[in-house]
């Protein structure tokens, strides 16, 4: 279905091990493949792999998903009680509204904890 899709709009498919990438000063010009041939390409589109950008979470002991994400509940909340993460830590529709959006819910919850603590 997709590589249908592709040839549809003339988006040649090839299915080689590649050998290296080409550039000049990083910007890149070339695939190499393993069998010796190469191909022009001008860009790369490609899902990097998900890191955290430090160790605080799992320091803390909050548990990440397979893919590297900080787990969390409907409310923010970790797998460590009290902790709540918000963002592009925690999400892959890593946007400025969705990032706005759990930190919102994760301040609901987290003056309701403490109004119920106090109350
Ligand atoms: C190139 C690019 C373009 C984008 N364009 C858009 C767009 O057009 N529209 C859109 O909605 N979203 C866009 N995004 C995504 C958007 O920037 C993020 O989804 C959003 O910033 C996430 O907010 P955040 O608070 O989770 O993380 P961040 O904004 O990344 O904030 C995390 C902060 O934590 C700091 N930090 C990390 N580790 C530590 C530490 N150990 N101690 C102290 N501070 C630390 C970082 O320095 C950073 O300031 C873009 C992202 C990129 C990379």
């Amino acid at each position: 279905m997709q590589k249908e899709k592709l040839q549809q709009h003339q988006v040649p498919i090839i299915e080689k091990e590649i050998a290296v990438f080409e550039h000049n000063h990083g910007h890149i010009n070339n695939i190499i493949f393993k069998d010796g041939s190469g191909y022009p390409i001008s860009a790369i589109y490609a899902p990097g792999p998900f890191e955290q950008h430090c160790k605080i979470p799992e320091a803390l002991g909050c548990e990440l998903t397979e893919e590297g994400y900080i787990k969390i509940d409907g409310f923010q909340e970790t797998t460590v009680k009290g902790v709540f993460a918000v963002g592009d830590n925690a999400a892959k529709m890593r946007t400025v509204a969705n990032a706005v959006a759990m930190g919102t819910s994760a301040g609901i919850a987290i003056s309701k904890r403490m109004i119920l603590e106090g109350f």
